[in-house]
C-alpha cells in the first residue's frame, strides 16, 4: 500500500534504536504492518539460531504508542533470546499450565517495563 514503506522506514528507525539500547543489534529484525481485527498492537516471532525475528503491527494500532509498542515486543526478543530454556522445559514436560503461568509473568514484567523504558530510550527524540 502507499504510505507503507515511509511508516516501515519510521518503525525500523525506532526498532534500530531499541535494539542498540537493549543489545539486540545482532538480531535482524523484519516489520511488516498487518491488517488485522483483533485489538493487539503487535506480535513477535524469534528464531534465535538464525537470529531473526519478524514483527508484524497491527495497521489499525501503528499510530498510538508506536514507541511503546517496540520497546515490548523487542522485551519479549530479549526474554525470549535469554531464558527460553524455561519455556522449552514446561513444554517438553508437557507442564502447560507453568507454561501459562510463565508467560502470564513474562507478559506483566513487560508491561511494567516498557513504559519505564520508553522513557529512557527515546526522550532525546522527543525533545526536539
Ligand atoms: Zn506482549
Amino acid at each position: 500500500m502507499i504510505g507503507d514503506k515511509k511508516e516501515i522506514k519510521r518503525i525500523e528507525k525506532l526498532i534500530k534504536k531499541a535494539q542498540r539500547s537493549l543489545r539486540l543489534s545482532s538480531y535482524k529484525i523484519r516489520c511488516n504492518l498487518v491488517k488485522a481485527d483483533y485489538s493487539e498492537y503487535a506480535g513477535i516471532i524469534c528464531q534465535h539460531p538464525k537470529r531473526t525475528a519478524t514483527i508484524d503491527f497491527n495497521r489499525k494500532r501503528i499510530h498510538q504508542e508506536l514507541e511503546n509498542t517496540v520497546i515490548h515486543e523487542l522485551l519479549h526478543l530479549l526474554f525470549n533470546k535469554h531464558l527460553s530454556v524455561a519455556e522449552d522445559v514446561f513444554e517438553r514436560q508437557r507442564k502447560y499450565k507453568s507454561l501459562r503461568k510463565y508467560q502470564k509473568g513474562e507478559e506483566k514484567i513487560i508491561n511494567i517495563l516498557a513504559p519505564l523504558l520508553e522513557k529512557v530510550i527515546f526522550e532525546n527524540q522527543r525533545r526536539r
